[in-house]
């Protein structure tokens, strides 16, 4: 029989719901390793790296711009962030500008604007410094393309996508929605690492969640974009644009450069997905949107040169539709010491999927202490 104090766990995911789920997994003496299919840690809290054509080095938060916090055991979390240097508060000016009227709006209203948080010295950086913690062992560039209970063996099997055993363990922790279903995998014809068919409960739980798509599209520009009096815009009455943020403007970010990034709506993503019928958009595609979006900018009237870096990127599932453990805010099978989390459990954000990997966390220390006791 197994003992349970000696349980290893594998968190499939290192975005922020998998990196707080590693990290407290391993501060209560759980041994975890943790795998991403990505080069590095973040998910959707990344930040990427590009050559402009003249050799500049350009950072950009190409995925969730910022944070805001709610619940106060997030806070606390935060704020140690905060003390250890990962986090910071941004504190600049955001609003709204109307296409329709071609105006900012709002522009003196928030008074007391929600405290906005960012990563440093990029959004990615609390998860770099979670999955570096004692007692995390992090496996980067390692998808993991099967999952499988051996109920003989009473533990979990991983397996790569070249066939490589991944290591058994006791228990396992899946961070993203995609390991169970994805309409980008079936299309491609490629099996989800978990087989769902064994497990109907779940798959009634998480069936209905679809994908909501975006596109981002990074720019750079030699000189302050002097004629935005804010640095974060949501706009109105526009079909391709959703919202622009500064990014040199955070803290801790290089200011060689003026760069923003363009968020574009959820309808202009599914007409481009629409367009490339669920196949990864091709380079001329994604020009194609980073010209729009860029036009886009240009047509609020403001004075926007020609940026000297454009580029997109296409998040296939940037939002879950919807959640499903509100409450419980993690899915739990405890015979087999299985925990599903993420924000589609809690809540569309980053504050939902930070809830979600703690609630994943305390499942397995819950589990010790009731067998220690
Ligand atoms: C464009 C955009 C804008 C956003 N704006 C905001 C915002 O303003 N404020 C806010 O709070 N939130 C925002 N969000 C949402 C926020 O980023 C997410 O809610 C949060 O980061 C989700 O974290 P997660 O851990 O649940 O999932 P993810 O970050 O998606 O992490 C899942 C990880 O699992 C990995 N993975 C999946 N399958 C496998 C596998 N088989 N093997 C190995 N690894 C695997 C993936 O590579 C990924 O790293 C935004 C998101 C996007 C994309």
């Amino acid at each position: 029989m197994m003992s349970i104090k000696a349980i290893k766990v594998a968190v499939i995911g290192c975005g922020i719901s998998g990196a707080v789920c590693a990290s407290t997994l391993a501060k209560n003496g759980i041994s975890v390793t943790v795998f991403d299919s990505g080069r590095g840690p973040g998910g959707r809290m990344s930040q990427r790296r590009e050559i402009a054509e003249d050799g500049r080095e350009l950072l950009f938060d190409h995925g969730a711009p910022y944070f805001t916090v709610s619940n106060h055991e997030v806070l606390g979390l935060v704020q140690e962030w905060e003390s250890s240097g990962i986090v910071a508060p941004w504190n600049e000016k955001f609003g709204s500008f109307d296409f329709s009227s071609k105006k900012f709006l709002n522009l003196e209203e928030e008074e007391a604007p929600t405290q906005k948080y960012v990563g440093v010295p990029g959004m990615n950086s609390i998860c770099h410094a979670l999955s570096a913690e004692p007692g995390v062992t992090s496996r980067f560039a390692q998808s993991v393309a099967r999952v499988e209970w051996l109920a003989s063996e009473d533990s979990w099997s991983l397996t790569g996508i070249n066939g490589e055993d991944l290591g058994q363990f006791e228990g396992v922790v899946a961070c993203d929605r995609n390991c169970f279903f994805s309409r980008f995998a079936n299309a491609a014809g490629s099996p989800t690492p978990f087989d769902l068919s064994m497990e109907p409960e779940l798959a009634s739980q998480l069936k209905d969640i679809t994908d909501i798509s975006c596109y981002t599209v990074m720019l750079a520009f030699e000189q302050p974009l002097t004629s935005i009096p804010i640095k974060g815009i949501s706009f109105k009455n526009s079909e391709i644009l959703s919202s622009a943020y500064c990014d040199s403007s955070k803290p801790w970010r290089s200011d060689s450069s003026e760069m923003w990034v363009l968020h574009s709506t959820v309808k202009y993503a599914e007409d481009i997905i629409v367009q490339c019928g669920l196949r990864r958009p091709s380079i001329a595609m994604l020009s194609k949107v980073a010209e729009e979006l860029l036009q886009e900018l240009q047509r609020t009237g403001l004075h926007i040169p020609r940026p000297f870096f454009l580029k997109a990127h296409g998040w296939g599932s940037a939002f879950p539709s919807k959640t499903t453990a509100a409450q419980e805010k993690c899915l739990w099978n405890g015979n087999k010491r299985q925990a599903i989390c993420g924000d589609f459990c809690v809540s569309l954000n980053v504050e939902g999927a930070i809830l979600s990997g703690l609630a994943a966390a305390s499942k397995f220390t819950e589990l010790i202490s009731s067998n220690n006791s």
